[in-house]
């Protein structure tokens, strides 16, 4: 029955991560699998997801296995919302005007975290408004292929990365979508922290981007994986969204939202899919609702509930949500220095090419600018492990190897 299945291709950072545990040599370094890792090298669950694990376990609320909403937990969304949106904000004074009118025009529905989200948002737009294709950019978080792919919409891609700068191909991007982007169109755009480059748009460039979507009916549909762990601002972090949501004339669009990293909650599956319409009239929020609600019944019936509580429990809560900015500092803090201390070694080397992207470039993973052969060569030579197109995880180095890095960098550039 089964034989003749198609043969799928492994996941990559996947893929590097087991044949990383599978090497025994005692220098190896992972710097394939985007996970945040302390400066030991070990996992780090935050301090205040520990806190509000107790005081979850301390209330030992009957209800605490019972099934959620299909629609999900709504305190968590409402909390998720306003972290994107930051609708509750007295000094947002671009939304005192109407704040009832926008929180009305976002419908948000827990999912199984941001792959989830994306699954979900997909399944949607393919399903009821039929979009041509999807322009996904060259490169991306690999997943997004697979999504789409599955959601039996064409794809295409906008050419992103300029190589020889390293930085975003802002003039590519435009000359593409304005040729050849169609009305309802969706673009999948990285909301911060662009996974596999770190290279983001300026904001200017966010400004030229919301407008060409306005102007040719394309429909943005955001990721937003890396909200907070990017820069440690979580304002900064949302600011394209936040740009789009308040672009006139309106935009629609969808956001796709992860905790997995800025909450450390990578197995829990935390998510939400927000999607914005351009009215906020309550027929059309309820129809959008039930379609979301229906899709979901069908695949999982809900999303799971133990991250999403804790999640609640940190965002509802003044003092923890403090300590999680402070949480979320160490994380990026750690990530910044790390990324200095690769430059600094790679410069004391005097390792040929030039290196201040990795300075400039913003989040977990950087470009750092091997070819494929070199990274086979790092991998073979020294037990570095990264994705083939040269992706590193930042968080993968620490004191103790990022010296031994920067030697198998310089040993693979030179040779
Ligand atoms: N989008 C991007 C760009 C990502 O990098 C990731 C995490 N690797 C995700 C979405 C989703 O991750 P998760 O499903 O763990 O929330």
């Amino acid at each position: 029955l089964f034989f003749n299945l198609p043969s799928t291709p492994a996941d990559e950072p996947f893929a590097v991560n087991g044949a990383y545990i599978q090497d025994t040599d005692p220098q190896k370094v992972n710097l394939g699998i985007g996970v945040y890792r302390t400066a030991n090298g070990s996992p780090w669950p935050l301090r205040v997801v520990a806190d509000a694990e107790k005081q979850l376990h301390q209330a030992s609320d009957v209800n605490r296995h019972e099934y959620l909403t299909i629609q999900g937990d709504k305190k968590f969304l409402k909390l998720a919302a306003n972290l994107v949106f930051e609708f509750e904000n007295p000094e947002n004074t671009s939304l005192a005007s109407g704040e009832s009118e926008d929180k009305d025009r976002v419908v948000s529905i827990q999912t199984v975290s941001g792959t989830g989200a994306n699954r979900l948002g997909a399944e949607l737009l393919a399903r009821h408004i039929r979009p041509g294709c999807v322009w996904i950019p060259d490169p991306t978080w690999g997943n997004h292929h697979t999504i789409w792919d599955l959601a039996g919409v064409e794809r295409k891609n906008y050419p992103y990365y300029d190589n020889n700068l390293k930085k975003f191909d802002f003039e590519g991007t435009i000359r593409t979508l304005s040729e050849s982007a169609n009305k309802n169109d969706i673009v999948i755009l990285h909301a911060c922290a662009h996974n596999p480059t770190g290279a983001d748009p300026t904001k200017e460039q966010w400004k030229s981007i919301a407008e060409l979507c306005q102007a040719k009916g394309l429909i943005p549909f955001f990721d937003l994986a890396y909200q907070g762990f990017a820069s440690g601002n979580l304002e900064q972090d949302a600011w394209s969204i936040r740009h789009f949501f308040n672009f006139t004339p309106r935009l629609e669009f969808c956001v796709a939202q992860s905790f997995s990293k800025n909450f450390g909650l990578y197995g829990q599956r935390v998510g939400a899919l927000h999607v914005v319409n351009s009215t906020g009239c309550t027929e059309t929020s309820q129809k959008l609702l039930a379609n979301l609600c229906h899709l979901v019944r069908g695949e999982y019936s809900m999303a799971p509930r133990g991250g999403s509580e804790i999640v609640r429990t940190v965002l509802g809560n003044r003092k923890l949500k403090s300590k999680w900015f402070e949480d979320l500092m160490t994380m990026s803090g750690r990530i910044l220095e790390m990324r200095k201390a690769l430059y600094d070694e790679l410069i004391r080397l005097q390792t040929p090419g030039g290196w201040s992207h990795i300075l400039t470039q913003i989040g977990m993973f950087t470009y750092v600018g091997l070819s494929e052969k070199q990274v086979h060569e790092i991998r073979s030579r020294h037990h570095i492990y990264m994705l083939k197109s040269g992706r590193i995880s930042i968080s993968g180095l620490n004191e103790s190897n990022v010296k031994y890095v920067a030697q198998g960098i310089d040993d693979v550039v030179r040779t």
